[in-house]
């Protein structure tokens, strides 16, 4: 009934869909997924074939000391895939959230092993006020209604308010967020002997996924796991 009067549009360019929170073929194809062999620690496309049961690494995670066990992303932040993010993150764009659902379950799969508990990095509670949602929290709902798996979306909080990464080195990334990020006093518990993924719209440098996953190592959380939207490349 709701689509005789609304039907579903692709989420990037309007075009006509079959169903709701999709992107139409031609959208799709320009969207810079990661669906070959990636980086097991960022996520990152890698070239060439994975072998069985080997495990990828690429060179900036072999730089850059990786405080989590394993990583994933849906695309590169790029094209369409740069657009359907800011989309999200900054235009009122929920319903990107919910399309992104299957492909968290989808990219993610290898990292759901031993039940983990879903973790969306914090806002701060300013930065919520003036946005009104923490796209890291749409995000992790999608991918549990998805995928079944448990969610915490206040298991971690924003300590501190951290002044904007844009435009900061890699260095001063990592110093920006250290200690900024800490389990919620009542409901971190719930990461105390468990596995965790934790969920971002986007991965850049990586240092705010090392700041919660101290936050999580902290809580007494047994392996901790990452996976973003969109990962940033060295050259973007
Ligand atoms: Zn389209
Ligand atoms: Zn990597």
């Amino acid at each position: 009934m709701l689509h005789a009067v609304f039907p579903p549009e692709c989420l990037n360019c309007g075009a006509h869909v079959d169903s709701d929170f999709a992107i139409c073929g031609s959208c799709w194809a320009e969207t810079p997924f990661i669906l070959g062999a990636a980086c097991d620690l960022c996520g990152t496309g890698l070239p060439g074939q994975s072998a069985e049961g080997e495990r990828l690494v690429c060179d900036e995670c072999h730089r850059i000391a990786r405080p989590w066990a394993a990583g994933r992303a849906v695309m590169a932040y790029d094209g369409v895939g740069r657009k359907l993010v800011l989309g999200l993150k900054h235009g009122d764009r929920a319903e990107v959230a919910r399309a992104a659902g299957p492909w968290l379950a989808r990219a993610g799969a290898d990292l759901l092993a031993g039940a983990p508990v879903l973790v969306p990095i914090p806002l701060h509670w300013r930065r919520l006020a003036q946005r009104r949602f923490n796209q890291s929290a749409l995000l992790v709902q999608a991918m549990g209604r998805v995928t079944g798996a448990e969610v915490a979306p206040q298991a971690l909080v924003r300590a501190r308010a951290t002044p904007s990464q844009d435009g900061r080195d890699r260095d001063a990334r990592f110093r920006n967020l250290s200690d900024a990020i800490r389990p919620h006093p009542k409901y971190g518990a719930i990461l105390a002997g468990r596995p965790v993924v934790l969920v971002d719209d986007v991965m850049t440098s990586g240092a705010t996924f090392a700041a919660a996953t101290e936050a999580c190592r902290g809580a007494g959380a047994t392996e901790i796991r990452v996976i973003a939207l969109a990962r940033v490349g060295m050259d973007t």
